[in-house]
């Protein structure tokens, strides 16, 4: 009898059938900053287009079912070509999935972003984002319009990444054209291929097949929440340069650098690790 009560009192509580689905659906947030996956051109087959001309909504409505699957909120934090991507961009960006992976009802972020410096907002994030939840970073090499444009399917790819648990502790990752990169490992190598990013020393995290994840790998150096770094009272960056250098170069690019503000140097290595 006390049992019968108990169930009737508890069903008089429960919420709609669609309010329980979407509670039990994980809870993403996508924050756009631009690129060309929300670039528009004139026609479906030019090269030229224009960065970051598509809002975050309308990125959303080319990935036909993706709310069945996720609970999403998105947030415009750019609108840029990330060639234009700022340390101001880069710190607040930062700052605010702090914030949103501290919060227990939020399970995953995705960033939309160009991929001219995907690598360095992947590195940068992985070294300041201080939680173990997924951080997922998209891009695309056609823009919106294109015949055959590869920023829906790799969109939908990065959100099912995210709100995977198995994503976790993984530290900051990127998906594009079904494969999972790790922050430490990718690099852009073409201007115009789909397959652009490949992380060619170390391997790749994992694929996702049209939203089904496989992972084969987890970045073992210092990421995300056991990294030493941390950006809460930070506002600006100390100005760092990268020089190429070669045989018998001389010192006046140097020179210049130093004079310019440069508190540190750096010159990539061909035989540098990647
Ligand atoms: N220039 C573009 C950008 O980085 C290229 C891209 O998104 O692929 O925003």
């Amino acid at each position: 009898m006390l049992f019968l009560l108990l169930v009737a009192l508890e069903s008089s509580f429960l919420p709609s059938a669609e309010a329980d689905q979407a509670k039990k659906l994980p809870n993403i947030v996508i924050l756009a900053t631009g690129g060309t996956i929300a670039g528009a051109a004139a026609t479906g087959t030019q090269a030229a287009y224009t960065s970051g001309a598509v809002t975050i909504d309308a990125m959303l409505a080319a990935v036909p079912g993706i709310r069945d699957l996720v609970n999403i909120k998105g947030e415009q934090i750019s609108n840029v070509g990330s060639q234009d991507m700022t340390i101001d961009i880069m710190l607040t960006r930062a700052k605010r999935i702090n914030v949103l992976l501290a919060q227990n009802d939020i399970d995953g972020v995705v960033v939309t972003h160009g991929t001219d410096t995907m690598e360095e907002t992947a590195f940068f994030l992985n070294l300041v984002v201080k939680s173990q939840k997924p951080i997922v970073l998209v891009g695309s090499m056609r823009p919106s319009t294109a015949v055959s444009a590869d920023g829906p399917l790799s969109l939908f790819d990065a959100i099912a990444v995210a709100a995977d648990p198995s994503a976790a502790g993984r530290g900051v990752l990127v998906v594009m054209n079904d494969w999972i990169h790790g922050a430490h490992s990718l690099t852009k190598t073409s201007t115009t291929a789909v397959q652009t990013f490949m992380s060619p020393l170390r391997g790749i995290v994992g694929v996702s097949t049209y939203g089904k994840n496989d992972f084969y790998n987890t970045p073992q150096w210092k990421h995300t929440a056991e990294s030493e770094f941390d950006i809460s009272n930070i506002t600006k960056l100390p100005r760092v340069d990268i020089l190429y250098a070669y045989a018998d170069m001389s010192a006046d690019l140097i020179d210049a650098s130093v004079a310019n503000g440069a508190r540190a140097l750096l010159s990539p290595e061909s035989e540098t690790e990647i």
